[in-house]
C-alpha cells in the first residue's frame, strides 16, 4: 500500500473527519451541498465560469464527447502516449481516435504533426471532429496552438487534464486551458479523493448545461423527465467532503512536488544518459509524475532491477502507446502515420517516486540510487 496516504491522512485527520461527519449529519449522499461547494471552489481555482462533478475522470472525459453530439464514425484526434482512458471514451462512442505522435521533449501531443493530420482529414474531404489533448505528467500542452488549429477547422477541444490539475500555462490554470477540461480525483493524482471521483470546467453555460443533464441521465427538469441519452455518473458527497478539506492543504502540496522536481533535476544534472523533465517558460507542472528517459530499454531494466532489489518500485506510464494496444489492432488503416516518439518513449521511460510526503531522506536516496544503478 503507498505510505504517503497514510500520511496526507494523518497530516488532516480533523478536517477529513469533521467534513465526513457532516455528511452523516445531512444525509444528502447523492448531490449533496458538500458537491456543489467542491465545483465552486474549484471552478473558482481554474478560473472557469462552471464545473461539473462526476464518478470519475474517464466519466469525465465522455461526459464531454456526449456534450459535443460526438456520434459513430466522428474522428477524433488525440495523442497516441497517454493513458487508455483518453482514447477509450472516444471508441465507446463509436468514433475513431486518430492517434498523433508526441514531442519528445514535453510528452504532450507534438502540434505540427497534429496540424499536418487534421490536414490530411481535411484534404480527403473529412469533416474533423475535435480534439482531446493529454497534459501528460501534470505538463500542460500547447493549447495557444491547438486552440487556434481547432478554431481554423470548427473542431473542439477536450483539455484531459486527470494528472495536471494545480498546473499552469501562460499565467492560466490547467483545467480551464480548452473547451472542456477534464480532471480525475483518482486516488493516485494530485488532487485525490478516497475513490474514484472527476470533474469537467468549462466556460459555456450551453454545455454546462448538457454536462448537468448527461451526468443524470439526460435529464430534463428533472431525473423524470428525459430529454436525451445520458449515463449515471455524479461525484458521491462524501467524495466532494473528503476533497474540501484535502483542497485546503492542496497549495502546500503542490508546492512540495514542484520541489521535490527541481531537487531531482539539479541532483540528477550530471548524468548525461539519462533525459530529465524539461522546466519550460511559461508552464508549471502539477508534478503529478517525474519521469526520465534512459538511454534505451536495457538501461531502464538494470534501473528497475537495480532499485527492486532495494524495495522500490519503479513505475513505467506508458509502456504501451495507446496504438499499440490490442483493442486497436483493427485501427491500422487510420493509423499509418509515423507515431515514432510515443513508442520510443514507452520503451526508454520510468519514473523516480514523487509525492508531497517524501522526506529530504527519501529524496535524496532517491538520486543516490538512481546515480548509482547507471554505474553497476
Ligand atoms: C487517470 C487518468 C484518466 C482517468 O481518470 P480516472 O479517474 O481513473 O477515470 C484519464 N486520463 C489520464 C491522462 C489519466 O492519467
Amino acid at each position: 500500500m503507498n505510505t504517503w496516504f497514510q500520511k496526507q491522512n494523518d497530516y488532516i485527520k480533523d478536517k477529513i473527519t469533521n467534513n465526513i461527519n457532516k455528511v452523516r449529519t445531512h444525509n444528502q449522499f447523492i448531490m449533496g451541498p458538500e458537491v456543489k461547494e467542491l465545483e465552486e471552489k474549484l471552478a473558482d481555482y481554474v478560473g472557469s465560469k462552471y464545473a461539473v462533478g462526476c464518478a470519475s475522470g474517464t466519466d469525465a472525459l465522455l461526459l464531454s464527447l456526449m456534450a459535443y453530439d460526438v456520434k459513430p464514425g466522428d474522428f477524433i484526434f488525440t495523442t497516441s502516449f497517454s493513458f487508455i482512458a483518453t482514447s477509450e471514451v472516444i471508441s465507446l462512442l463509436g468514433a475513431i481516435p486518430i492517434f498523433v505522435d508526441i514531442n519528445p521533449n514535453t510528452y504532450n501531443i507534438d502540434y505540427k504533426k497534429l496540424r499536418q493530420t487534421i490536414e490530411k482529414y481535411v484534404n480527403n474531404h473529412v469533416k474533423p471532429k475535435g480534439i482531446i489533448a493529454v497534459d501528460m505528467f501534470g505538463l500542460p500542452a500547447h493549447y495557444d496552438v491547438i486552440n487556434a488549429i481547432a478554431k481554423k477547422y470548427d473542431m473542439f477541444v477536450i483539455e484531459d487534464a486527470a494528472q495536471s490539475f494545480g498546473a499552469t500555462y501562460n499565467n492560466k490554470k490547467a483545467g480551464n486551458l480548452a473547451d472542456i477540461g477534464c480532471t480525475s480525483f483518482f486516488p493516485s493524482k494530485p488532487l485525490s479523493c478516497f475513490g474514484d471521483g472527476g470533474m469537467c470546467f468549462t466556460n459555456s453555460q450551453v454545455i454546462y448545461e448538457k454536462l448537468c443533464s448527461l451526468r443524470v441521465h439526460g435529464k430534463g427538469v428533472d431525473k423524470y423527465d428525459n430529454i436525451r441519452v445520458g449515463i449515471n455518473s455524479r461525484l458521491d458527497t462524501i467524495q466532494a467532503a473528503v476533497l474540501l478539506a484535502k483542497f485546503d492543504v492542496f497549495e502546500e502540496e503542490l508546492k512540495k512536488r514542484k520541489d521535490i522536481a527541481i531537487y531531482y533535476n539539479d541532483q540528477l544534472s550530471e548524468l548525461r544518459d539519462i533525459t530529465k523533465p524539461f522546466l519550460f517558460h511559461g508552464y508549471d507542472s502539477s508534478w503529478a509524475i517525474y519521469s526520465l528517459l534512459a538511454k534505451d530499454k536495457n538501461q531502464r531494466d538494470k534501473i528497475q532491477v537495480y532499485f527492486k532489489k532495494r524495495g522500490i518500485e519503479l513505475p513505467i506510464y506508458y509502456p504501451k502507446p495507446l496504438h499499440k494496444q490490442k483493442v486497436y489492432k483493427d485501427l491500422g488503416c487510420y493509423n499509418m502515420i509515423d507515431l515514432e516518439w510515443s513508442e520510443r518513449a514507452s520503451e526508454r521511460i520510468f519514473s523516480l517516486p514523487i509525492h508531497p510526503y517524501m522526506t529530504d531522506g527519501d529524496m535524496k536516496k532517491m538520486t543516490d540510487y538512481l546515480i548509482l544503478s547507471t554505474y553497476v
